[in-house]
């Protein structure tokens, strides 16, 4: 996902990039503003804390671009082409080095594991909207 902040500020397209760059296949693509109901539910496995209500707030202020990447290994190579969830601490050439705005305003978004993306995909997506 690319988050409200760096969708606002004009990077969906260098991002886009970056994923194309990197290999991955597109398989499911769209833009779309989450409802503040929705990033509750989406983000509800941090509920316990204290960032989560300024979290799903600034998820919900403006349009994310949700995706679906394909490739081998996609789940660890996105987090590496994302970079640390702090941008202090992300290595140069990933994402959040380069568009990140702060620990919690930064830029994208990556399921962590198979079973968190079989749970996420379909919040976003149906099957006819997949490759
Ligand atoms: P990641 O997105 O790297 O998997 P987490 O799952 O730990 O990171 O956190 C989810 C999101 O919550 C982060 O991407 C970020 O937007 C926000 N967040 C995480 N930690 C903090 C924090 N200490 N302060 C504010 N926001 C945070
Ligand atoms: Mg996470």
């Amino acid at each position: 996902m690319i988050k409200p902040d760096a969708v606002a500020s004009g990077h969906t397209g260098r991002i886009l990039a970056m994923i194309h760059e990197s290999g991955f296949k597109v398989a499911g693509l769209k833009q779309r503003r989450i409802s503040l109901e929705e990033a509750q539910a989406f983000y509800a496995v941090h509920k316990a804390r204290p960032f989560y209500t300024s979290l799903v707030r600034f998820m919900s202020e403006g349009p994310t671009v949700v995706l679906v990447l394909e490739r081998e290994d996609a789940i660890a190579r996105w987090r590496v082409l994302m970079g640390a969830t702090n941008p202090a601490n992300a290595e140069e050439g990933t994402i959040r080095k380069r568009f990140a705005e702060s620990i919690e305003r930064n830029a994208v978004h990556g399921s962590d594991a198979p079973e968190t993306a079989a749970q996420e995909i379909p919040f976003f997506f149906s099957q006819a909207e997949l490759l």
